[in-house]
């Protein structure tokens, strides 16, 4: 079956332990204000334009012949300043696996599935898991945990590092700042308890998640789990402009 990813990052070392190719996978059920991957929220392919620098040529508005731009009403390919890209592609498991193989006999590294959130692909993945394991001996998933209990624990089983993000503790907060419910990341956190491959992370959001009370409920629900505090980076909202969104974390 076919995946949808938006990005393969190479020699990533941020990713868990060592060097490792980051494989992000399109589609997340979450809504977090601060998120730095807005391309990584809807599951279908999506034209990214840089409109600030579009010169209104018209170029692009006539039509082309080439199958990959008709669902996007726009030639991709004849913009004199290469302001038109598409954020997800579609690939098989068996060219994805394929891809990777070739990438890891240079890097010999990890693969960490990350997104958007990669449990929403989770048929793509069992089926990619597979072929991937004779040669990455190595393999982490980066989750919000939102997903079906029974997914989570299928995949996360097969993880040799999994990071999961606990944000908000406070369900009302976590529903009004993330778009969801933590009742589902919750439950799916207790099934990791006692596991020694599992590393929480909150992302320090000023005002938001970093505040005392968010930060030691969030030690109780993860009870002895290793805990990171990731620091909020001032972020360019250029790749929302790109996508035609709205950046929410506006102060
Ligand atoms: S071809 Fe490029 S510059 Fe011309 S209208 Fe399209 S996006 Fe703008
Ligand atoms: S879970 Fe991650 S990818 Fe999804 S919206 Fe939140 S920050 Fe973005």
């Amino acid at each position: 079956m076919d995946g949808i990813l938006f990005d393969i990052k190479q020699l990533a070392i941020h990713d868990g332990p060592g060097l490792r190719t980051t494989v992000f996978f399109k589609g997340c059920p979450l809504r977090c204000r601060w998120c730095h991957n807005p391309e990584g929220l809807s599951p279908a392919p999506q034209l990214m334009y840089k409109k600030t620098s579009c010169t209104h040529c018209g170029l692009c508005r006539k039509p082309c012949t080439h199958e990959e731009c008709r669902p996007f009403g726009r030639c991709l390919h004849i913009c004199p300043n290469n302001l038109l890209t598409v954020s997800g592609r579609r690939i098989g498991a068996e060219e994805l696996a394929a891809r990777l193989a070739r990438i890891n006999r240079i890097s010999h590294g990890g693969v960490t599935f990350s997104g958007g959130e990669p449990l929403m692909q989770a048929a793509f993945l069992k089926e990619l898991i597979p072929l991937i394991r004779p040669f990455v001996h190595d393999l982490a998933i980066e989750t919000s945990g939102y997903a079906d209990p029974s997914v989570f624990h299928e995949i996360t089983e097969e993880m040799d590092h999994i990071f999961m993000d606990i944000k908000l503790a406070d369900p009302s907060m976590h529903r009004e700042h993330t778009g969801v419910s933590n009742e589902l990341i919750l439950q799916n956190l207790t099934s990791l308890y006692g596991r020694t491959n599992v590393t929480i992370r909150t992302p320090l959001i000023p005002g938001i998640t970093d505040t005392p009370e968010n930060l030691s409920a969030i030690k109780k629900l993860i009870r002895d789990l290793p805990h990171e505090l990731l620091p909020y980076n001032e972020f360019s909202p250029v790749k929302y402009e790109m996508l035609g969104m709205e950046y929410p974390l506006k102060r």
